[in-house]
Formats: C-alpha cells, sequence, structure tokens
C-alpha cells in the first residue's frame, strides 16, 4: 500500500477507540482504467468522496459516497455521452492482526485504508449496463451511418424505412438469379 497515493487514507486520528468517528471530505484523481470498454471515469478526473470513519472493535468502518463523472459513448449511435455516478461506500476495513477474515483488499496496513479496491467495485455496480444518449435513441441508419436521432424521417430514395432497408437489400440479392 502506498500512503502518498490519494486513495489511500491514514486512520491514526481515531487512535483505535472503538466508537470514535471522524468525517472527511476530499477529492481524489480516478485511477485508470476505472470503468468497462464503453464507460467510465476519465482517469486523473476528480472524485468527490465524503465519508465517515468510525472506529469499532475489528477495524474501521468506512460509509459514505464516491462521486463523480462518467464518459462514454452511446450503444446505439456511438455519440459522445457523459453522465455522473453516486457509488455508496460501505466497508469494514480490519487491523492488521485482526482475526477477522475479509477480503484481503479490506486489511489495513497499519493505520492506513486502501478506498481503491472498494470505490472500483462500487463504480462498476453503479454503472448503466447498456449507456445510451437517450432512452429511445433509434441509433444509425443501416444503409449510410446517419445517426438517425439528428435527422427525423431520415429516408433514402427507394422510400424503403431505413430500418427495413438493410432486409431489403438480402431479398434483392437472393432474387437475381432468377431475373435472368
Ligand atoms: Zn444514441
Ligand atoms: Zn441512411
Amino acid at each position: 500500500m502506498d500512503p502518498r497515493s490519494p486513495l489511500v487514507i491514514d486512520t491514526h486520528e481515531l487512535k483505535r477507540r472503538a466508537g470514535s468517528q471522524r468525517e472527511v471530505s476530499f477529492t481524489a484523481p480516478a485511477p485508470a482504467d476505472l470503468g468497462i470498454d464503453v464507460i467510465g471515469v476519465p482517469e486523473g478526473d476528480p472524485i468527490q468522496f465524503d465519508l465517515r470513519l468510525e472506529s469499532v472493535v475489528e477495524g474501521v468502518l468506512v460509509t459514505g459516497s464516491a462521486t463523480g463523472r462518467l464518459v462514454g459513448e452511446c450503444a446505439r449511435c456511438l455519440v459522445d455521452i457523459e453522465d455522473e455516478f453516486l457509488a455508496d461506500v460501505q466497508e469494514l476495513y480490519v487491523y492488521p492482526e485482526s482475526e477477522a477474515e475479509p477480503d484481503e483488499a479490506s486489511r489495513m496496513e497499519g493505520d492506513l485504508i486502501d478506498l481503491e479496491p472498494a470505490l472500483r467495485d462500487q463504480v462498476v455496480l453503479a454503472l448503466p449496463f447498456t449507456p445510451l444518449c437517450t432512452d429511445d435513441c433509434p441509433g444509425l441508419c443501416p444503409e449510410c451511418g446517419t445517426r438517425l436521432a439528428d435527422e427525423p424521417g431520415h429516408q433514402h430514395e427507394n422510400g424503403i424505412d431505413p430500418r427495413w432497408s438493410a432486409l431489403g437489400g438480402l431479398l434483392q440479392q437472393n432474387e437475381r438469379p432468377q431475373d435472368k
């Protein structure tokens, strides 16, 4: 654990007295690869943390929230989209010598806590499974790639609704040998 990492916090002020607590608010730059292929938090983007650190018998309970910006692209029309996330943080970090067996990520080193693993889990949970620019985004014209939301009523000369024209093209190809 790197004490200089902005996501590593020091809890020594709690002095390991069960019941003592402290509220902390800070921003930290997002680590790399926080997200999935289509949407995520840009590396270095500020993430706002509002946390309560509470000393308990086995360690330190951290509760609160992390908020920030998501950047990605619409799964249907590929336009850039921007959104916000709100991730709940609720994690028990146990003292190094505690006999409790948390995930290794939740074990403290001295008085230090690494927020990054819990942040990753919670941000990925908060991501939209299929990011869309609008709930009813009509996507792209299968024939020419025009973004249909920009051109309501978009049509090609054959007068066929572009959503069906890809299918029409297939039928024409199949018919051609018989035309001769
Ligand atoms: Zn879209
Ligand atoms: Zn088109």
